[in-house]
C-alpha cells in the first residue's frame, strides 16, 4: 500500500471505526468492507445510544404533553432542529421541517409550492443526471398542470452543460430542481453559479442535498438556495428522518401539506386555521426518536471534525481511482474534476450483478445497478454500474482489498 499523507492518520480512523459496531461483523467469514455508504451509511454508537436511551428514558409523545417524560422528549426532538439549522446555517429553527428523507421533503415542495405556483406552460428544470426522487414528482406536477419539464444535458466526464442550462433558463422557468452532488456519479455540481443563473432569471431552486451532506460544508444561506432537501440516514442518523429547508418567507406563503394533529391552530367545521412553522408541515406524530438521533449524528461529524472527514474521503478517493485505472479494461463512469468519494465503475461486458455477487462472496459491500437514475443509464448507454461509496470509516487497506477483489472477480468471471 502506498503511504499517504492523509491527514486522519491510521490510529485516528481505527478510533472512529471502533465508533461503528457493525464495522466488527464478519461476512462470509471475511472482515466487512463496507463501501455502500451513498445508499446508506452505518451508524456510529452514539446514534445507536440515543435511540436507545430516548424509548429506556424519554418515551413520550412531543408538543402535547405537561408531564415530565413529554417535555424532555419535546426539548430532545428541538434540539435536533436546532442543531440542523446551526450545521447548514439556516437562519432560523422555523426553517428546519422534519421529514422521513430526501423524496419527502422534495415531495413536499411539488406538492404545496409547486401545486400553488406552477400553471400551464410554466416550465421546470431538472438534469440528467438526478435522481429518481428528484425527476418523478416534477413529472407528476407538469402532467397535472400541464407545465413543462427540461433537462440539462451531460458530458461524458458526467458535468452539466451549463451553457445548455444558460440557454434553458428562460422567463418561463419557475423552478430549477438539482442535485449538488451525483449519487451515480459523484460529481459535484457548481450549486452556486447554478442557483445565481436561475435567480437571474426569476426562477427558484431546490436542491437536492441527499449525498453532498455529508461530504461538503453546507451553508444554505451562502449557497441562497431557496430549498434544501437531506435524508438523515446518509449522514450517519437512522432511517426515517429527513429535513427539508425552505427560506422563511417561501414556507410562510406555501400551502399546508399532510392535515392533521400538530399541523393546526384550530379546527372547527367550518374552518381550520394552522400552526405557525415549522409545525405547518409536521402533520400527526413525528418519528420523534430517530430524529433526537439525527442530532446525537450531528454532534458526530462535527466533534469528529467535518473538515478532516472529507479530507479523509478525498484521499480515499483519489487513491482508490489511481489503483482502479491500473486494471485492465475497467472504465470509470463519473470522471469530473470535481468529484465526492463515489467511483461507478464496469469491466468489460461483466455484468455489474455478477461483480457485486463475487465481491459480497469476499466480505465486500458495493451497490450495482442503475441507482435509481435510470435516464443517466440511458445517457451513457450502460443498463447499471458498480459503485464503490467512501466513509469517514473506510481505509486504504479495504481500498486495497477492493481492487484485490476485483481483480479476483475478473479471473472467475471472464
Ligand atoms: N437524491 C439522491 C441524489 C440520492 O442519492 C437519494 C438516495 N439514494 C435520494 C435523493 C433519495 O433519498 P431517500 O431515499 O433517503 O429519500
Amino acid at each position: 500500500m502506498e503511504t499517504s499523507t492523509h491527514i486522519l492518520n491510521t490510529l485516528q480512523v481505527e478510533d472512529i471505526r471502533k465508533q461503528f459496531p457493525i464495522l466488527k461483523r464478519t461476512i462470509h467469514n471475511k472482515p466487512i468492507v463496507y463501501f455502500d455508504n451513498a445508499a446508506t451509511t452505518q451508524k456510529p454508537m452514539v446514534v445507536i445510544d440515543a435511540l436507545s436511551h430516548y424509548y429506556m428514558h424519554s418515551n413520550a409523545n412531543i408538543h402535547r404533553g405537561i408531564h415530565t417524560l413529554a417535555e424532555e422528549a419535546t426539548a430532545a426532538y428541538e434540539a435536533t432542529r436546532t442543531a440542523v439549522q446551526v450545521f447548514i446555517n439556516a437562519s432560523c429553527t422555523e426553517e428546519i421541517i422534519f421529514t422521513r428523507g430526501t423524496t419527502e421533503s422534495i415531495n413536499l415542495v411539488a406538492n404545496t409550492w409547486g401545486r400553488k405556483n406552477i400553471q400551464e406552460g410554466d416550465e421546470i428544470i431538472i438534469s440528467e443526471m438526478e435522481h429518481h426522487s428528484n425527476i418523478v414528482p416534477w413529472q407528476i406536477l407538469c402532467e397535472e398542470k400541464k407545465a413543462v419539464l427540461k433537462v440539462i444535458p451531460i458530458s461524458d466526464e458526467g458535468e452539466l452543460l451549463l451553457d445548455v442550462y444558460r440557454q434553458l433558463l428562460t422567463s418561463k422557468t419557475k423552478l430549477v430542481a438539482i442535485t449538488y452532488v451525483s449519487n451515480s456519479l459523484g460529481t459535484i455540481n457548481p450549486i452556486s453559479e447554478i442557483i445565481q443563473m436561475a435567480h437571474n432569471a426569476g426562477a427558484l431552486v431546490l436542491v437536492d442535498g441527499a449525498q453532498a451532506t455529508v461530504h461538503l460544508d453546507i451553508d444554505v444561506q451562502k449557497m441562497d438556495c431557496d430549498f434544501y432537501a437531506f435524508s438523515g440516514h446518509k449522514i450517519y442518523a437512522p432511517t426515517g428522518v429527513g429535513v427539508l429547508y425552505g427560506k422563511k418567507a417561501l414556507l410562510e406563503a406555501m400551502p399546508v401539506f399532510m392535515g392533521g394533529g400538530e399541523m393546526i391552530k384550530e379546527v372547527s367545521f367550518v374552518k381550520t386555521t394552522y400552526a405557525e412553522l415549522p409545525y405547518k408541515y409536521e402533520a400527526g406524530t413525528p418519528n420523534i426518536a430517530d430524529t433526537i438521533a439525527l442530532k446525537a449524528a450531528i454532534d458526530f461529524m462535527r466533534e469528529t471534525d467535518v473538515a478532516m472527514i472529507h479530507q479523509h474521503e478525498k484521499e480515499l478517493l483519489e487513491y482508490a481511482t489511481k489503483q482502479m485505472l491500473q486494471i485492465p479494461n475497467l472504465r470509470i463512469y463519473g470522471t469530473a474534476e470535481n468529484k465526492t468519494g463515489v467511483i461507478s465503475f464496469l469491466v468489460n461486458n461483466i455484468h455489474p450483478q455478477d461483480m457485486g455477487v463475487l465481491l459480497d462472496n469476499q466480505g465486500i459491500a458495493v451497490r450495482t445497478g442503475h441507482h435509481c437514475t435510470q435516464p443517466l443509464m440511458h445517457r451513457l448507454g450502460i443498463p447499471g454500474t458498480v459503485r464503490a461509496s467512501f466513509a469517514v470509516y473506510n481505509t486504504m487497506e479495504e481500498v486495497d482489498r477492493l481492487i484485490n477483489g476485483i481483480q479476483k472477480s475478473i479471473k472467475m468471471l471472464l
